[in-house]
């Protein structure tokens, strides 16, 4: 709506004879020359506005129109001043809620003005949605309405939209949240409230402390604020608390959201339940360093620790020692007792050394039935006493089906050039050393000199 054009109109400041001056005088039509120049000049006064300008008689014809009224509904000013307000209003406007313009007529009897939207048919028969100011006046001594109308299709086209955007949010089955720039929650969709168990009026007015499940440490919020509080986007994995307690893995998205003027002014929080995913992927990659048969890590996991023992030995001057386990005549347990019980003996085994090494020695399966020690401050003296001790707690051992079974070992300590595959060629020398000299022993090459 022309808001001075109507104010103009509610405050009858305006007729649709403006016979006063710019300075609110009286004007003096003295002859008709003058009466015209005033014509032409309140006609380009409503032609220049952008909104429609009708007046007409009760009957509908129409008496008056701005260049506007007939140019957006595609006629020549002839052909609608010979036409009618009705055929103007799309007939589906009367069809489809005649109680609205009815109300609309009564409220117009009544307070002699009335505000209306409608439908406007062009002459090619488009729509526009308008909405209409129309005042009773007197012209001429008849009374007419005047009509200020106003295009506003692309106005209910974008509420269209956003009315269309929001029933997406809502249907969606990612989570949407948005607060104000304190944290407070303003929105939440319903997927959200589902996936935590919160009803819409428990989280409305909260903030997402709510969903805090001390899996981080302060840096990490820390990190999450300074981010989106200099308007950057924050993308993270977070671990959550649902309202029953359970928790849940969630890929975020926090989005700061300006104002026209560039400011702060909350923020929107896209999220994601990834909790299957992330398990999935702790499950592969358990998999991937985890021996399948004995539980115990595997070779690929053992290299991965080695690297980073020998530097920390290194950094520290701290000996670190290795041992190859290997069971003797383990083919004759696969030929007579069978394979079953050949990986029974296995993990039996397995228990035994766990039992007898320290926390911090790194057991892993080498393959078959080898196995490695590592021992991190643990010298070659040192590492012959664990040596020995396992070899007499399996040789003491009863097993499964086989009772009796022996291990043969060689060992080896770092030196200072040692590559892993020096270290690991001693103590397989000292292996091959042990099962020459009769097995069930340690064997060690001290270095490659002796
Ligand atoms: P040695 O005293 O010389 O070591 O004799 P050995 O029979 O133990 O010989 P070797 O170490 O070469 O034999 C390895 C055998 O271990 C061969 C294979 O059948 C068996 N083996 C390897 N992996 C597995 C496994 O996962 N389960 C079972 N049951 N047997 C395995
Ligand atoms: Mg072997
Ligand atoms: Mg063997």
């Amino acid at each position: 709506m022309n808001k001075s054009f109507e104010h103009m109109l509610a405050n009858k400041e305006l007729t649709i004879n403006l016979n006063k001056n710019f300075d609110g005088s009286e004007k003096v039509l003295s002859d008709n020359l003058q009466q015209e120049e005033t014509l032409r000049e309140q006609a380009m006064i409503f032609d220049s506005i952008q909104d429609s300008i009708m007046l007409h008689d009760l009957e509908g014809r129409f008496l008056y129109l701005n260049e506007t009224a007939w140019k957006t509904r595609g006629y020549t000013h002839e052909e609608m001043m010979g036409m009618t307000i009705k055929q103007i209003i799309a007939p589906e406007c009367e069809n489809g809620d005649p109680h609205r313009l009815k109300a609309a007529a009564e409220k117009m009897k009544k307070d002699g003005y009335v505000t209306i939207r409608v439908k406007h048919m062009c002459k090619n028969g488009d729509r526009i949605d308008v909405e209409v100011y129309a005042k009773l006046i007197t012209y001429h001594g008849q009374p007419c309405i005047l009509k200020s109308i106003r295009d506003i299709t692309q106005q209910l086209q974008a509420q269209m939209e956003i009315k269309k955007l929001s029933i997406v949010v809502e249907q969606i089955d990612d989570s949407v949240i948005i607060t104000d720039k304190a944290g407070m929650i303003t929105y939440v969709n319903q997927a959200f409230c589902h996936h935590v168990g919160y009803s819409r009026e428990e989280l409305l007015g909260n903030t997402p402390k709510l969903f805090k499940s001390h899996q981080h440490n302060r840096n990490f919020y820390k990190n999450l604020w300074t981010t989106i509080l200099d308007g950057n986007v924050y993308r993270a994995t977070l671990i959550n608390k649902k309202k029953d307690g359970d928790l849940f893995y969630e890929d975020k998205t926090i989005t700061p959201l300006k104002d026209d003027k560039g400011e702060l002014v909350g923020f929107v929080s896209t999220g994601k339940d990834v909790t299957h995913e992330m398990l999935m992927r702790q499950e592969i990659e358990h998999i991937a360093m985890i021996d399948q048969l004995t539980g115990i890590y595997n070779r690929h996991k053992f290299e991965q620790l080695l690297t980073l023992e020998m530097e920390r030995s290194r950094r520290f001057s701290e000996p670190l020692s290795l041992i190859i386990i290997d069971i003797d005549h383990f083919k004759s347990v696969n030929d007579t007792y069978g394979h079953h019980t050949g990986d029974l003996v296995l993990k039996y085994l397995v228990k035994i050394v766990q039992k007898n090494i320290r926390k911090i020695d790194i057991f892993a399966r080498w393959g078959g039935e080898e196995f490695l020690v590592l021992s991190p401050n643990t010298d070659l003296k040192n590492i012959a006493v664990l040596a020995e001790k396992l070899r007499l707690a399996i040789a003491k051992a009863q097993f499964p089906e086989v009772t009796r079974i022996t291990i043969s070992q060689g060992i080896s300590t770092l030196e200072e050039k040692d590559t892993f595959s020096e270290l690991f060629k001693r103590a397989d020398m000292g292996l091959y050393h042990a099962k020459e000299h009769g097995r069930n022993q340690i064997g060690v090459i001290k270095n490659f000199a002796e």
